[in-house]
């Protein structure tokens, strides 16, 4: 027991590392959030320049990937993509071996994405270079749940006593947790929905004040915010789910949307999978923010970057 306290003890995570939201305050959200706004992708600062941000990716990703490396590239530093597949990881080197050799070749700072929830917080338990979370598997997505809360106040005044609902997979939903943590912090009340099998009821225990309604029509009855989450297709791993049922009870639809506030937002993390979580009508309704999303993705991860680095200005 005393051994591995002392452990601990030694090994705290790497300063400057953003591991998810759960452990940040309200205050430091809202400076990030904050420093986002001074950012602009289309007016280059280089304020990361001779900074090496390594890129490592265990996992598909689109917008994630591409957007970090937008962001660094913005800010003139060098980026180095690393995936999993054609690279000695497919070897069977280990995470912390991979993590030394991108330290060895001269990283300052490794975005990591990866399927074991722990991942990033093992690396950067071990180096002394930040550590960017950039989702690991169940667990956080904090990015995501900070350009989300940017996307949100590009809309509305405040996050304060919005009302947000998740609509879909949440037990999968790295997403959803990471939301739901960021809402707690910042006072936004959340209400869960989706199916028993994708949304057990100890969900709830994740943050305080936490809801569940099992029909969507509850859910987005009067909210300012849908936020619409993919069924998780790759973490299912024996939950069987008729998608026909899901799809007649769950999916977001313009009938569904109409119950929410006049000026509520719908969101999605992406990739959208048309017909299934969403119809494409919704996807392009007017309300929908999900292309703004992936937009100013670019923006809040140049305020995480420069934050990590210690060189936000
Ligand atoms: N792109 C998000 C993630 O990596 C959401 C999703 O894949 O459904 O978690």
């Amino acid at each position: 027991m005393h051994h591995s306290h002392c452990i601990e003890e030694m090994n705290k995570p790497a300063r400057g590392s953003l591991l998810g939201i759960e452990h940040l305050d309200g205050g430091e959200i809202l400076g990030l959030l904050k420093l986002a706004r001074r950012m602009n992708p289309m007016k280059p600062r280089p304020l990361l320049r001779g900074k090496r941000v390594l890129l490592l990716f265990y996992e598909p990703s689109t917008r994630t990937r591409s957007s970090f490396e937008i962001a660094a590239k913005s800010m003139a530093a060098m980026t180095t993509l690393v995936l999993s597949s054609g690279s000695s990881i497919e070897k069977g080197e280990s995470l912390l071996d991979t993590a030394y050799t991108l330290r060895a070749l001269g990283a300052d700072l490794i975005v990591v994405r990866h399927p074991l929830a722990g991942a990033p917080a093992l690396m950067a338990r071990h180096l002394d270079i930040p550590v960017v979370n950039a989702g690991d598997g169940m667990h956080e997505h904090p990015s995501q749940a900070l350009l989300d809360a940017y996307t949100i106040l590009r809309h509305k005044k405040t996050l304060k006593g919005l009302q947000v609902a998740i609509v879909g997979d949440v037990y999968h939903s790295r997403v959803a947790r990471s939301a739901i943590h960021l809402s707690a912090k910042v006072g936004a009340r959340v209400t869960l929905c989706g199916p028993p099998e994708l949304l057990p009821e100890v969900a709830t225990t994740l943050a305080p004040g936490l809801h569940i309604t099992r029909t969507a029509e509850d859910a987005v009855r009067g909210a300012d915010v849908i936020m619409v989450l993919r069924v998780q297709k790759e973490r299912l791993a024996g939950v069987k789910i008729s998608l026909q049922n899901y799809t007649e009870r769950y999916q977001v639809t313009m009938s569904r949307v109409k119950l929410a506030k006049r000026d509520a937002m719908v969101m999605h993390p992406g990739p959208i999978i048309r017909g299934l979580e969403l119809t494409s009508e919704v996807a392009d309704c007017p309300q929908s923010v999900i292309v703004e999303e992936v937009r100013n993705g670019v923006s809040m991860r140049m305020a995480i970057l420069s934050k990590a680095l210690g060189r936000a200005r």
